[in-house]
C-alpha cells in the first residue's frame, strides 16, 4: 500500500500500488472534501512513503516514551511519541488540534478518542493512564471497554484497541536515579 496527501485537506488516501503499473495515471477523489485529484504512480513524490522509513520504537524510551500504531489495512506503522500531561489521541484530519494525531483511515477512530496521561508519582517514576475522550465506540483493553469515567495505569508493552485500530504502549525507560 502507498499513500497520497490531498492537495486541497490534507487528508490521506491509501491505494495499492502493486494494481497499478509506474508511469499510469490514478484519479482520487479526496473522502473528505471531496477534491478530485490525479498522481502518476512511479513518480518522485510517492517514493518517500512511511512503509520505506526505518522505524525505530524505541526512539522516544529517554523521554516520555511513545505509543506504537500497528500496520492494518488503514495505516502504516507509526510511532508517535508521548509527552507529560494529556496526550489526546485521535485520527488526523484536516482540523486536527489533538497532540498525538494517528494518520489513518480507520473510521472507527474518532478524531480525538482517548487519552494518556503521563505524568511521575512520588518515586519520580512516570505513570502511564488511558482513558475513554466519550468516543463512539469506545476503548478496549484487555478485551474489556473501558467505563464512561474509568482510567486503567498502562504498564510497558499494553494493548488498547480504537476501533480497528491496534495500539501499543512503549514506556520511557525510568532512571534509578530520582533527579
Ligand atoms: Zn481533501
Amino acid at each position: 500500500m502507498k499513500r497520497v496527501r490531498c492537495p486541497k485537506c490534507q487528508n490521506y488516501i491509501l491505494f495499492d500500488e502493486t494494481k497499478y503499473k509506474d508511469g499510469q495515471s490514478l484519479v482520487f477523489v479526496c473522502d473528505e472534501c471531496n477534491k478530485q485529484f490525479s498522481i502518476r504512480i512511479g513518480v518522485s513524490k510517492l517514493k518517500a512513503t512511511r512503509k520505506e522509513e526505518k522505524i525505530d520504537e524505541q526512539e522516544n524510551k529517554e523521554a516520555f516514551g511513545s505509543i506504537v500504531v500497528i500496520e492494518n489495512q488503514f495505516a502504516y506503522k507509526q510511532v508517535i511519541p508521548l509527552r507529560e500531561g494529556d496526550n489526546e489521541i485521535g485520527r488526523f484530519n484536516r482540523d486536527t488540534n489533538i497532540n498525538c494525531p494517528i494518520e489513518t483511515t480507520d473510521p472507527s477512530v474518532d478524531f480525538r478518542h482517548c487519552i494518556i496521561n503521563v505524568k511521575r508519582n512520588k518515586n519520580g517514576e512516570l505513570v502511564y493512564n488511558l482513558r475513554d475522550a466519550k468516543s463512539a465506540v469506545g476503548v478496549f483493553y484487555n478485551n474489556d471497554i473501558l467505563g464512561n469515567k474509568e482510567q486503567v495505569r498502562l504498564e510497558d508493552g499494553a494493548i488498547f484497541t480504537l476501533g480497528a485500530t491496534t495500539l501499543i504502549l512503549r514506556a520511557a525507560e525510568q532512571s534509578d536515579n530520582n533527579e
